[in-house]
């Protein structure tokens, strides 16, 4: 459900892209980019801490290598499936297109749950995950990266795996730790490049975030970095969750706080009622109940795909909400979507608006292939620039082909151009 899904939103706004340029139809495009170039799966054996063993299942998604090497996540997470890697390697090949750098789309990961494991499990599972993965990915075909349940940690033991079995020694994935080959700046980048293209979408219109409330749904990666830069924007960011529930401070929440819980001791979001007297708890936290509930001008979905529900959507406009943009990949249902879409708000969805973290993945392989290491300004600026530069593309397609205002057009025509031209070049 969940590729098609994705599929059907992307063909959906490129017919009028179709009416134009009849090459991509006579030359069978569309049946082409829909089935990936090439789908491994296996088998991941691991011994736990009690000496049992395990086994998950492993996959990568090769989807589309038009544009350049396949880029892209591993997510490791219960959830995972070939349906849910489909769906994710699908939009990132039009994401990582939208950057304007040259990388193709790719997905992979497990259905191993790191939650509750130790280090060394951690560290048992990469190495069996990699003793499988290596001999189909390299620094110039196939360079993944992390997502949800995959951060510098697993980059690096993954890496560690690789390197014994390859005789490439170039960390192969992005996101890696500073020590050997990351770059300043990735472990930001997502969240940061959703504030950065929300910020774009506010200036034009004569808005700032000065002020403004926002409620963030998530708080991993991409959920604490969009809450560190919107403060610094002046926002106040009101409302957090996790799967279990979401904290409310209509006075600000206090975001260090919530980086050392998630961070360092990898607890849970209703810790952060700890870190204050009784006498100076301002905020509360609300068990089993949709964060969406609570009134915002700014909603930044970044907890996971299908989160956000057609019910929740209309909580969100009839709140009076104006922008939600998305830091997490399809968090929105389609029925979401079109609510939003239907409304007076400002909608930016996933595949343009959290394309900031593949986009410093490329600047951290550019970094890389040059030996050189940028300041975290230099890295900051370029994301930036990146960021703005998505948000100008969206609008002008959105407006050259008649939906001005509607991003998911926008988003999905720009990205889809640059892949289908490129396709069509290499021939079949
Ligand atoms: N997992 C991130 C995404 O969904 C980053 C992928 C990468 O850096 O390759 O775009």
């Amino acid at each position: 459900m969940e590729f098609i899904d994705a599929a059907t939103e992307i063909l959906e706004s490129i017919v009028p892209v179709l009416d134009e340029h009849p090459e991509y139809e006579e030359n069978n495009v569309l049946e082409r980019l829909v089935e990936p170039e090439r789908i491994v799966m296996f088998r991941v054996p691991w011994v736990d801490d009690n000496g049992e063993i395990q086994v998950n299942r492993g996959f990568r998604v090769q989807f589309n290598s038009a544009v350049g090497p396949y880029k892209g996540g591993l997510r490791f997470h219960p959830t995972v499936n070939l349906s849910i890697l489909k769906f994710l390697g699908f939009e990132q090949i039009f994401k990582n297109s939208l950057t304007g750098m040259s990388i193709g789309g790719a997905k992979g990961g497990s259905d191993f749950n790191p939650k509750g494991k130790s280090d060394g499990e951690v560290m048992r599972f990469c190495q069996n995950f990699m003793s499988e993965l290596f001999r189909f990915i390299g620094p110039d075909t196939d360079i993944p990266a992390g997502d949800m349940g995959v951060s510098g940690r697993e980059v690096a033991y993954l890496f560690g795996q690789y390197k014994k079995l390859s005789t490439v020694h170039v960390a192969v994935l992005t996101g890696a730790p500073m020590e050997f080959g990351g770059s300043l700046v990735r472990k930001e980048a997502t969240g940061y490049g959703l504030i950065y293209i929300l910020d774009e979408a506010l200036r034009v219109r004569n808005d700032s975030f000065k002020d403004k409330k926002v409620v963030i749904s998530g708080s991993g990666n991409v959920a604490i970095y969009a809450a560190e830069k919107a403060v610094m924007m002046g926002a106040k960011v009101i409302a957090m969750c996790d799967s279990s529930g979401y904290i409310h401070d209509e006075n600000g929440l206090y975001i260090p706080f919530i980086k050392e819980i998630k961070e360092v001791n990898r607890g849970r979001i209703s810790d952060y009622l700890n870190y204050f007297k009784k006498e100076d708890l301002t905020a509360e936290y609300i068990e089993n109940s949709v964060i969406w509930n609570v009134k915002c001008d700014i909603a930044l979905p970044c907890a996971t795909q299908n989160e956000l529900s057609e019910e929740s959507a209309m909580i969100i406009v009839s709140n009076g909400t104006n922008y939600v943009a998305e830091g997490a990949n399809m968090p929105s249902t389609l029925k979401a979507i079109n609510v939003f879409l239907n409304s007076n708000l400002v909608y930016l969805p996933g595949k343009a608006a959290n394309a900031g973290g593949v986009a410093t993945s490329a600047l951290e392989m550019a970094q890389r292939s040059s030996r050189l290491s940028w300041t975290f300004e230099e890295v900051d600026s370029k994301l930036k620039k990146i960021m703005v530069n998505i948000y100008k593309n969206i609008d002008e397609a959105s407006k050259k082909y008649g939906a001005e205002g509607n991003y998911v057009v926008g988003a999905n025509i720009v990205g889809f151009i640059k892949v289908a031209n490129a396709m069509l070049a290499q021939g079949v």
